[in-house]
């Protein structure tokens, strides 16, 4: 038996137990010695009976009199009675609904019990306590390089440190201990996955040590050890991975872009506004960077409303002045239809031609026509691209399909999106030689330790003030009783010539319904849009937007909305990144407790972009204090960074800006956030990439590294 043994080789695990484990994403050994424990209870003391007390969960040994099988007629319930004795005393001990028990136990054994001591009118009893017979201690061939060094070890549900684990139907936490302990003392030799010598400095147990003191420890510290170990093994590969990577880019080739001062000063004349100095300061990286022969592989970092679209125009510019197209990704149509106007206008002195690739509908931009788009066949914008007649092509992820062909791509640019593998990077390459250099842009903050760890192969430029101007938008949490002056509000702000979002969590009525957990039904677009429109702001122009509307209709109440032809726009999260409508300036979220604080304060984000006072209004459904206080975080900061920050100790990693895809267990998540361990890991790293780029030496974790690359370029 070793790791990678399926467990329909293991003993004892028939096909029934083998699909319940499936359930627990359990097939193999190293599954099923990796379903690490979830919590511990501590019954290594062994409590003389006469000092048990009732209300606390105690373990007792002693002999076993008098046991007794009952049932009660009335409930058909079978209960199952013992009287426990040490030298000390005695204590009852009841199991209830384990019939099967009176076979295997008998008056006159000896037992170890551990659980909770309760009271009836009787006196105090263990109520259904774990047990296990007390054997005369033998050690049938336990191998001395076990792990386990306690005197206890020959018990497993009761007497000492008990992992408990996460459970599925048919399979139960004793029933895992019993098996793991089989397995681990049947597995010789575990080759450790660590090199030997970090294993030594790190002073970190060695493999099979470690798993024997994570599932059965001789004392919390060593399942602290254990946890320590399993945790730094997975931000080492995180690490290694991350840094190989960065060599790896580092040593292909790409296009040098010159940086032409000139023209950079002439692209920034033109603009209605000076560039802040943290857009300056991001655009000098990034042209700087597009100056070498390596591939750049940046991230563009800056709270919503902040203006790296700007920043991102000066490179394209850049680029397709030096000869080479751009592609444009974003992740919405409505946010590509943006990018395509935005540009147009920004680009057009410098007779650049856009070509925008979406559903059914292509166009591109010429450069004499900045406001007019020319249609065109989505066969001939392709066959444009590949000729280079378009210099920029704006799309969703429709860009890398293997029909979009560039002449001469030097430059992606992806926007609100974290990470691009070298794969779909490679497929926008087709014949060229040379590798694009990689833009990514986000609004989404990137913690210490996540930059450290999984955006280690990117460099980081940080827009950090937002232009000049801005005021901070005042956001409140509005009850019920509030919501008449909250429309009154709206009106007057519409009088004033400004435009307003709604936005519901849903875009209609729920078919099905859960009459027990929802009291009051979701906010929709459609209900909301109906009310609005006839009852509410009957005199206003009230606008519907959602994902179900054919795309001609969204791209058509989008432009309503940016011409001021609408003022009151009803919308399901859509409208969630990157839409810039200046000249709205309130925000109303229905339903605001059901989205995640990172989304509220992107939706935030679509008003204040202007130097006009900006509103914020949350409606929340439930009324608890845990929704309150998560939504009060919104009052409290005005910077996604802190906001992010905040949601990263609140909930933990979860699915902090794109750390889900990395697969890592739960156990490796948590350590995330761990400053200390995740340097340790990275230091390490260096110093084993320093000797050994291509891991020769380290055939184990060439492995691991490789999977990694693999589940994260190929999903
Ligand atoms: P985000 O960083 O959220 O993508 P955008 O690039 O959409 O932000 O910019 C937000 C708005 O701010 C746009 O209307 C843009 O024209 C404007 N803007 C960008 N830079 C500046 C600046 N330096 N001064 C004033 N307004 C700016
Ligand atoms: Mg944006």
């Amino acid at each position: 038996m070793n790791l990678s043994t399926p467990l329909s080789q293991v003993p004892r695990v028939g096909p029934v137990y083998q699909k319940r484990l499936q359930n627990l994403g359990i097939t193999t050994v190293r599954d099923l010695l990796f379903h690490f424990p979830r919590s511990y209870e501590d019954f290594s003391i062994i409590t003389p009976i006469k000092n048990i007390q009732e209300g606390s969960t105690y373990c007792a040994t002693g002999k076993l009199l008098d046991i007794q099988q009952k049932t009660t007629y009335k409930k058909r319930f079978s209960v199952t009675e013992a009287l426990l004795q040490d030298d000390s005393g005695a204590i009852k001990i009841v199991w209830f609904q384990q019939p099967y028990l009176a076979d295997s136990l008998k008056t006159g054994d000896q037992v170890c019990v551990a659980g909770k001591v309760i009271r009836d009118k009787d006196g105090i009893y263990f109520s259904s306590p774990a047990f296990e017979k007390i054997r005369p201690v033998i050690r049938p061939g336990a191998p001395s390089n076990d792990g386990a060094k306690s005197s206890r070890y020959e018990f497993t549900h009761v007497g000492r440190i008990i992992p408990t684990y996460a459970e599925t139907a048919g399979v139960s936490s004793r029933w895992l201990r019993s098996i793991i302990k089989m397995v681990l003392a049947s597995l010789k030799d575990i080759t450790d996955s660590l090199p030997e010598d970090i294993i030594k400095t790190k002073k970190l147990p060695a493999l099979s040590q470690a798993l024997w003191q994570i599932h059965f420890p001789d004392s919390m510290q060593e399942a602290q050890g254990a946890q320590k170990r399993f945790a730094f093994e997975e931000l080492l590969f995180i690490s290694l991975f991350v840094l190989s990577e960065r060599k790896k880019i580092a040593s292909v080739k790409a296009p040098p872009i010159p940086l032409n001062t000139e023209l950079m000063k002439r692209f920034t004349g033109k603009l209605p506004f000076t560039l802040t100095a943290a857009q300056k300061k991001s655009a000098w990286s990034i042209l700087k960077d597009l100056e070498n022969p390596r591939p750049m592989n940046r991230m563009l970092q800056g709270d919503v409303g902040s203006g790296k679209t700007v920043v991102a125009a000066m490179a394209a510019l850049s680029v397709v002045k030096a000869g080479y197209q751009v592609a444009f990704m974003a992740p919405t149509e409505i946010l590509v239809q943006q990018h395509f106007k935005t540009m147009g206008p920004l680009l057009a002195p410098f007779k650049v031609t856009i070509g925008l690739l979406t559903g059914k509908t292509d166009r591109f931009s010429s450069p004499k026509l900045p406001n007019d788009f020319i249609e065109i066949s989505r066969a001939k914008l392709l066959e444009k691209t590949k000729k280079g007649d378009i210099d920029i092509l704006i799309g969703t992820h429709t860009l890398i399909q293997d029909k979009v062909k560039f002449g001469n791509l030097a430059f992606v640019i992806l926007d609100e999106q974290h990470r691009f593998g070298v794969k779909q990077r490679a497929k926008l390459l087709h014949r060229t030689k040379l590798i694009p250099h990689l833009l990514s842009m986000s609004a989404t903050p990137i913690p210490r330790t996540l930059a450290m760890t999984i955006y280690g192969d990117l460099d980081l430029s940080l827009i950090d003030e937002l232009p000049q101007g801005r005021k901070k938008i005042e956001t409140k949490i509005v009850t019920p009783q509030e919501r008449t002056q909250t429309y009154a509000f709206i009106k007057k702000e519409v009088a004033k010539g400004k435009q307003v979002f709604v936005i519901c969590p849903r875009i209609e009525k729920s078919e099905i319904r859960n009459p027990k957990s929802e009291t009051s039904e979701l906010k929709n677009v459609k209900e909301e849009y109906e009310k609005l429109s006839r009852d509410i702001f009957p005199k206003l122009r009230v606008g519907m937007l959602h994902g179900k509307m054919a795309q001609k209709e969204k791209e058509e109440v989008m432009r309503k909305f940016k011409f001021k032809k609408i003022d009151v726009l009803v919308s399901t999260s859509v409208v969630e990144v990157g839409v810039d409508i200046p000249n709205a300036t309130v925000m109303m979220i229905e339903g605001a407790d059901r989205f995640g604080l990172a989304q509220l304060h992107q939706f935030r984000g679509r008003v204040g972009r202007s130097d006009t006072q900006s509103y914020c209004f949350l409606f929340a459904e439930s009324n608890s204090t845990g929704t309150h206080q998560r939504l009060r975080a919104l009052l409290e900061f005005d910077s996604g960074f802190a906001l992010a920050e905040r949601d990263l100790k609140l909930r933990g990693p979860g699915d902090f800006a794109g750390t889900k895809q990395w697969g890592l267990p739960d156990f490796a998540m948590e350590q995330l956030t761990n400053l200390a361990l995740v340097q340790e890991a990275r230091t390490a790293a260096q110093e084993i990439i320093e000797k050994d780029i291509t891991l020769q030496r380290y055939p184990l974790l060439k492995v691991r590294v490789q999977e990694l690359r693999e589940q994260l370029h190929l999903e």
